[in-house]
């Protein structure tokens, strides 16, 4: 039997190596057009990047190497220029000598892959626009980047232009991304997408979404990319990246038939309209495992499948490929993005009706150091089939999603979901997996135990009347909540049966679905009988409408949150060396400064203590830090994680204890970014061991003010700037872009996302931490401001306390 491959990369070589284990007889031919076969063309931006460091590394396979251990005699630089059905014969060209010749083959099995786009735009044809595609292409794109330049700019927000950006920045280069629909990574719902496109911009990614590119402009050394809204950006290198073309010009001058989507088509067995010809990898036309509607999904795992089933049955194994679901993942930064099966838009074009949930679940149990959320969105049929998922996270999402692509494969239900017997000890994952609480939930949508509604249907039921109640604490709906909700928290719900009305619908939410589904049972056991739970709750409503304020969630404190389990972020460790380790993470400042404060409070001299950030600024904080109390740095990392390990040092006398250090602030202003500024500095200043001093006067006394009302006797003057006056630090609004409290709600509410802390808990860790609170006296008389309305921790004191306290320091602040 005589074999021809046209293609030598996934498809081909491996269709070569499985005939060879199949048929040691076989004469087997594989031509390649360009100078390498099996290459790791998924690694190629790495290399660019420099993650993989040796070109060698892609080479995976040498035409020699393939040679001798599968005897195929590998043809590198030859095309194959056409192919002779009736005769089983090609035509081939050796590109290094430029001869034709003809060879003949019993069978044919195309694999040539697909290339790069490029769309006839006004100056595509300029040396400085790249695709990406093979080595040849990467080696350009490199020689280009060795030469020093700067500014780069990719134009599509698929895989690879993700992966091109990610890269690109990697080396250190200004990077643009400019992507035509509204989202990158279009394989996602916009609401998980919103989570990809934070993550680039907090890369450094310049990202231009809704915008085309309308023309190339050559400016010399640079190039002009004009957009269709007008803007122009310069560049060095572009990165074109706007999907493939099947390679189909081969088959189709042979008169083989294509499909709708004009790729080839295949039946089952991988055979093309020809019996003696196979076709596999990024040039045939799959049929959509999900909606059995002919489609193109160009991935490397397929492409192999496809070519064992070709080869097996050209070998007289009888198998038949069983349609492709489109698993794919990528890395973007520090995140995972990833789906199987079919998206919210693909099943709306296709008019299949579909039920969606989106949970927030933990890569592992919350208690346990370095647990991150995973965002995970489940697509099923309103009988409950799964039809597709997604997940975004910085952990665990690839083993989710591995999970989910099987269960689809099998054809679950969401209600199997919830037998998945996972693999599960702390550090892997929780014992109630996000995959099974996916399945809890939308079993209890099904049943109509619970049932949800969706994000993009909330604004539909309110326009019916639905009553919208959020279930949270003040402190989160003071940072942000969503329009015309009632605030009825959930722990005093049952207390306030009454207030809500039996004949309305009612929507209850809290931050991710835990407690509106506590909420919605209390109410539905309770004769209201319409009650449905936001899917996601507010964290998915937040990025589905603002996704721009979309923060990075980090902090195991905060998975733990909702899921009642107990944050543990202080482990005494037994490793001789380290003595306590703090795992500060998801903490903004000065929150990771104070907990150095209280381990290094808590150790003896010599001894080792370790903590980790991921506040950015804490790498900065603890080098300072130790300078001025000094401590001895023993390591600091810097990176998605700020690790430090510091050896106590308390019998040196730092600059700090020695005195005349005091740090002095005068909090005249009532606004509130003027006392979270002075708040801040002092925390700071108490965590580097220097005394602290806070002496509130005239507006800034109002930030001492108790939050609640405190009946005591005031004239009508004094009442009546009592009323004109914020009342406690949750009152207070910014000094500028107040914008009627829209200002200071979105402050509020992005230092929330942020994990900054509030106005209220930096006050009290100054008054725990042992800093000087003074409310002045003469001002408090003025203002009518009685004792009993300052909170505990606070003196009272006039000019003499302050200038004495200034006296004793060094730094004096009027804020
Ligand atoms: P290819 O692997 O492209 O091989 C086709 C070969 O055929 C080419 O080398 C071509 O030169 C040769 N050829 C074409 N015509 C002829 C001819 N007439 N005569 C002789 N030779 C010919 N997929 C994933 O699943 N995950 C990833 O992370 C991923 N990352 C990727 C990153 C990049 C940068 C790229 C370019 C692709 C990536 N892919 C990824 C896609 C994956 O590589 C493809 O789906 C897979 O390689 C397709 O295999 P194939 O055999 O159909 O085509």
């Amino acid at each position: 039997m005589k074999i021809i491959i046209v293609g030598g990369v996934a498809g081909g070589a491996s269709a070569a190596a499985r005939l060879r284990r199949l048929d040691e007889k076989a004469e087997i031919t594989l031509y390649e057009r360009g100078e390498f076969i099996s290459f790791a063309n998924c690694g190629l931006p790495y290399h660019i990047g420099g993650t993989i460091p040796e070109r060698e590394s892609l080479l995976v396979q040498t035409a020699e190497g393939m040679n001798s251990r599968f005897n195929v005699n590998v043809k590198p630089l030859h095309e194959v220029l056409s192919i002779n059905k009736e005769s089983k014969t090609v035509k081939v060209k050796n590109i290094k000598h430029g001869e034709i010749k003809e060879d003949s083959y019993d069978y044919l099995i195309l694999s040539p892959g697909a290339s790069p786009l490029v769309p006839p735009i006004p100056g595509i044809d300029n040396e400085k626009i790249y695709t990406l595609r093979n080595i040849p292409d990467m080696d350009k794109i490199l020689k280009r980047l060795d030469t020093g330049v700067k500014d780069a700019v990719v134009v599509g927000g698929g895989f690879i232009g993700v992966e091109m950006a990610e890269n690109l920045k990697e080396r250190g280069m200004n990077v643009s991304l400019i992507e035509m629909q509204e989202q990158v990574l279009t394989f996602l719902d916009p609401d998980l997408a919103a989570h990809a496109h934070h993550e680039l911009r907090s890369g450094g990614i310049e990202l231009y979404l809704s915008n085309g590119v309308k023309a190339f402009e050559n400016k010399g050394e640079k190039i002009d990319l004009v957009l269709s809204d007008g803007d122009k950006l310069t560049a060095d290198i572009v990165i074109l990246a706007i999907g493939v073309r099947a390679e189909t010009h081969l088959a189709s001058e042979a008169g083989l038939e294509l499909g709708e989507t004009k790729s080839i088509k295949v039946n089952e067995k991988m055979m093309t309209s020809d019996s003696s010809i196979y076709a596999v990898g990024d040039a045939i036309e799959i049929t959509n495992f999900v909606t059995n509607k002919p489609g193109i999904i160009p991935l490397a795992g397929p492409a192999n499948r496809q070519a064992r089933i070709a080869v097996n049955n050209i070998c007289g194994i009888e198998s038949t490929y069983k349609n492709t679901q489109g698993t794919g993942i990528v890395k973007v930064f520090d995140m995972a993005c990833a789906s199987t099966g079919v998206n919210s838009q693909t099943l709306k074009k296709e008019g299949i009706p579909f039920k969606t949930l989106t949970i927030h679940g933990g890569s592992h149990a919350g208690y346990y150091p370095e647990a991150y959320i995973i965002h995970l969105k489940l697509i099923y049929s309103p009988e409950g089939k799964i039809l597709g998922a997604q997940a975004c996270g910085y952990d665990g999402v690839d083993k989710r999603m591995d999970v989910l692509a099987t269960a689809i494969r099998h054809g679950a239900n969401v209600t199997d979901l919830i037998d998945y017997e996972l693999s599960y000890a702390p550090p892997f994952g929780s014992a109630k997996d996000p995959v099974n609480m996916a399945g809890f939930v939308a079993n209890n949508d099904l049943t109509g135990f619970a049932p949800l509604v969706n994000i993009e249907n909330l604004d539909k039921h309110l326009k019916d009347g639905a009553i919208l109640i959020d279930v949270r604490t003040p402190e989160e709906v003071e940072c942000g909540k969503i329009k015309n909700a009632r605030h009825i928290e959930l722990e005093t719900l049952r207390d306030k049966l009454e207030d809500i009305p039996k004949n309305s619908e009612i929507i209850v939410y809290c931050k991710v679905g835990v407690r509106g589904y506590i909420a919605q049972r209390i109410l539905m056991q309770n004769g209201f009988d319409r009650v449905l739970n936001l899917s996601g709750g507010y964290d998915t409503y937040s990025v589905f409408k603002t996704p721009e304020q979309l923060t990075k969630p980090c902090a195991n404190t905060k998975i733990a949150d909702d899921h009642q389990t107990h944050s543990k972020n202080r482990i005494p460790v037994k490793d001789e060396k380290t003595t306590l380790k703090i795992d500060a993470c998801g903490m903004q400042c000065p929150g990771p400064l104070l907990q150095l404060k209280k381990g290094i409070d808590e150790l003896e001299t010599g001894e080792i203590l370790e903590i980790t950030a991921s506040d950015s600024g804490f790498y900065m904080d603890v080098k300072a830090f130790a300078e001025s109390t000094g401590m001895e740095i023993l390591e600091l990392t810097n990176g998605k994680k700020i690790t430090a390990k510091i050896r106590v040092n308390k019998n040196k006398k730092s600059c700090v204890t020695a005195g005349g250090d005091q740090t002095t602030i005068v909090v005249h202003s009532g606004d509130f970014d003027k006392v979270m500024a002075a708040l801040i500095i002092g925390n700071g200043a108490l965590a580097m061991g220097k005394p602290v001093s806070l002496f509130f006067t005239f507006w800034g006394l109002n930030a001492l003010r108790k939050n609640h009302s405190v009946h005591v006797k005031k004239t009508f003057i004094e009442k009546m700037f009592g009323f004109m006056m914020p009342r406690g630090s949750q009152k207070l609004v910014l000094s500028k872009m107040h914008m009627m409290g829209m200002g200071t709600w979105m402050i509020k509410d992005i230092m929330n996302k942020f994990n900054v802390e509030n106005p209220e808990s930096l006050l009290q860790s100054l008054i725990d931490g042992g800093g000087k609170l003074i409310a002045c006296k003469m001002t408090m008389d003025l203002m009518g401001i009685k004792p009993e309305e300052i909170i505990d921790g606070v003196d009272e004191g006039g000019v003499a306390t302050f200038l004495s306290d200034a006296e004793k320091g060094n730094i004096t602040l009027f804020i």
